[in-house]
């Protein structure tokens, strides 16, 4: 889709990382359209942007395909079942478990069963797939298991819950949603059931490739999964649940995990083109189709063409009416499944297994401290343990690796029972600016060597960050050092670019969500060098900011304020927090926004006085994609003087010319300073 084209709600589609929203239309007997899936268009790759080219992945994934069909033919065909562990999040609101969006185990097991049987062809309504489609039906010999030990190695039905932070979510919420619960996605497929926003009814990422020239694709396996809407997971055909009575039979999350695999809309998603039968799904043996279809059609449909696949699972028909993948779909998802990271991974997990108990096996759960940033130039090493095994354990002898070296290897006394925890401290440790590798490795366990190694050993890099002193101001003439960029998703982040205000040559720091598309919801940091407060009267922020909307657009920013180098954000304040028509600073426009000069600009003034005496103080610019207009800072300076400016802009009244025999003067007088003017004299002279 052209950004000319876009609309709200909509959702992103990009080679690697997509977003397939279904419009919730379960009331709407006349639903024009289940899913808002936007493609790519040739008119976004003529800006000549570097991102994504979906043809690449295309061309990636037809090689790999094309030397598996020679490999195939040369084995013969071996049976393989490709067995994929599953850990199904419910973000619930709070209610009993089989209730509302706490949905039960039971349901969550019907969901399953629905994969294993729609993927392996054994669904009962196989049999309506029509005569002509036959000899395409395609089984792909996979089951859907669910996991079977946590990332520990605990038993685990593979079902957590947790209480949501909020009562329904959005795909701007992507990432605080996914980070109240998530299991590492090389060995556990994450499905997050939870209460979407009402427009839409799941989403999946696909999957990345590691094929040269995509480096700008997602990298962010901290959202890799399924999010569906819990009144769709599941089906009637497994119990008596509450489900949607149009997408009542699981077949949103059949649809969903195609595109984990790899899979795209039967249509190829050309719907803003001008010739709707221009676009392909890249699989050879599914008909070329104009357009999604909805509701449950009977009969023959033909558009571009070719009699039309409406039953498909990629198509947006009723959970009733959808019943096959085709052979090259079966053969795309195989491709995907034995190449690419993150699901090549999931056919060997280790969630696949039984835990198999053993007696003396502590792990490290945690590394307490140093933290990933450190102001002090000495740490005190604390790491927590966790009894993995079955004994208790008595004693533990833990070493201790700095920058390659060892520095302490110690005999603990400890007493914790099995899956139980406990803190282990060492010595204070000196710390350089710059980088320190610290590594902590359990040797042995109750006097014996530790049962398992896979949670033997916990490494952490520790930054410690550069000082500036107060007062600064910066002008973004460079990235200066000493700032640093945090790009979760290594996509679209901060950069210097060229933004005209009083000077037309000036530059500022720019995210430009105008051409975000893949990855709305995720953050951008743009994070200051650690100044002290802890000797200064008084101190600001001041900063400039342009901005301005797509349509309806709630591209945001937010400052934090984090202290003692803690760099977690959920720790820090938030003092700035404006998005939309309050962040913008000129009108809506469909192009994407340079400022033109000073008035394009706003100055925002922010009070520090809770921060006065700490020592180690940083601010967070923290962007917020919505794939709206872009965004540019500059000249963010932290004031430590009161400056007391007022500014006489106007004389109102009187007016040059007056015909009355008297005047109120009235004046317009502007606060240009940093501080609250609460009182100011004014002499007038006639
Ligand atoms: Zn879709």
């Amino acid at each position: 889709m052209s950004k000319a084209d876009q609309e709200q709600p909509t959702c992103t589609f990009g080679a690697l990382l997509t977003a397939l929203i279904f419009f919730f239309l379960a009331f709407q007997t006349n639903a024009q359209e289940r899913c808002a899936t936007v493609p790519y268009t040739k008119q976004l790759q003529q800006r000549n942007i570097v991102r994504e080219d979906p043809a690449r992945f295309e061309e990636w994934l037809q090689r790999r395909m094309s030397e598996r069909r020679i490999r195939m033919d040369a084995q013969r065909r071996q049976a393989t079942t490709y067995r994929v562990p599953v850990v199904v999040h419910v973000i619930h609101n709070g209610e009993p478990v089989g209730t509302g969006s706490n949905i039960s185990d039971e349901q969550i097991l019907s969901q399953i069963a629905v994969l294993n049987r729609d993927f392996q062809r054994l669904n009962a309504d196989a049999s309506n797939t029509p005569a002509a489609f036959l000899p395409v039906a395609g089984s792909l010999d996979i089951e859907f298991v669910m996991a079977k030990q946590t990332p520990e190695g605990f038993p685990t039905n593979g079902i957590v819950r947790v209480q949501g932070t909020r009562t329904e979510w959005t795909l701007n919420d992507n990432y605080e949603l996914k980070s109240l619960s998530y299991w590492p996605a090389e060995d556990y497929l994450n499905i997050w059931v939870t209460t979407l926003a009402s427009s839409y009814v799941g989403f999946a990422q696909f999957p990345v490739s590691d094929l040269p020239g995509l480096e700008n694709s997602s990298t962010n396996r901290l959202t890799d999964g399924i999010v569906i809407h819990y009144d769709v997971f599941g089906s009637v055909e497994d119990g008596d649940f509450d489900l949607d009575p149009q997408y009542n039979r699981g077949r949103t999350t059949t649809h969903e995990m195609g595109h984990f695999f790899g899979l795209r809309h039967i249509w190829g998603d050309d719907e803003a083109q001008s010739d709707a039968c221009s676009g392909t799904d890249y699989v050879d043996d599914t008909p070329n189709q104009s357009f999604s279809t909805n509701g449950c059609p009977t009969g023959t449909r033909v558009t571009c063409g070719t009699e039309n696949m409406y039953m498909n699972f990629l198509d947006y028909t009723n959970d009733a009416c959808m019943n096959l993948f085709t052979v090259g779909q079966v053969e795309r998802m195989t491709t995907v499944l034995e190449n690419s990271p993150r699901r090549a991974s999931l056919l060997t997990s280790h969630a696949l297994l039984d835990p198999e108990p053993v007696a003396d096996n502590l792990g490290i759960k945690n590394i307490i401290s140093p933290s990933p940033a450190e102001c002090n130039a000495s740490v005190t090493p604390v790491i927590e343990l966790q009894n993995n095994g079955t004994n208790a354990v008595t004693s533990t002898r833990i070493r201790l690796v700095v920058d390659g070296v060892p520095v302490e290897t110690t005999d603990f006394s400890i007493d914790i029972d099995p899956q139980e925890t406990t803190t282990v401290s060492f010595s204070p440790q000196s710390i350089s600016s710059g980088a320190n590798h610290f590594l902590f490795e359990i040797l042995l366990t109750n006097g014996v060597s530790d049962a398992r190694a896979n949670d033997n050993v916990r490494e952490i890099e520790v930054i410690v960050p550069e000082l500036i002193d107060v007062p600064f101001s910066e002008p973004f003439a460079t990235i200066p050092p000493g700032w640093s960029i945090n790009n979760p998703d290594g996509q679209v982040t901060w950069q210097l670019a060229s933004a005209p205000s009083a000077s037309p040559t000036n530059t500022a720091m720019k995210l430009n969500f105008y051409e975000y598309e893949d990855g709305r919801g995720e953050l951008d940091l743009l994070t200051s060098p650690v100044f002290d407060l802890s000797d200064v009267p008084v101190a600001y922020i001041s900063f400039d900011v342009a901005h301005a909307q797509f349509r309806g657009s709630t591209d945001r920013l937010r400052i934090y304020v984090l202290t003692n180098c803690d760099d977690d954000l959920f720790n820090g304040t938030v003092v700035y927090d404006k998005s939309g028509s309050a962040l913008a600073t000129v009108p809506s426009s469909n192009a994407p926004f340079i400022p033109s000069g000073s008035g394009d600009w706003r100055t925002e003034i922010i009070d520090l006085s809770p921060w006065l005496g700490e020592t180690s103080v940083q601010l967070v610019f923290a962007g917020t994609n919505d794939w709206g207009n872009n965004l540019y800072i500059d000249n963010i300076s932290v004031v430590t003087t009161a400056d007391e400016d007022l500014a006489l802009r106007d004389v109102m009244r009187p007016a040059p010319v007056l015909c009355e025999n008297t005047v109120v003067p009235q004046l317009m007088i502007q606060n240009t300073g940093t501080v609250t003017i609460t009182s100011f004299n004014i002499n007038m002279t006639v």
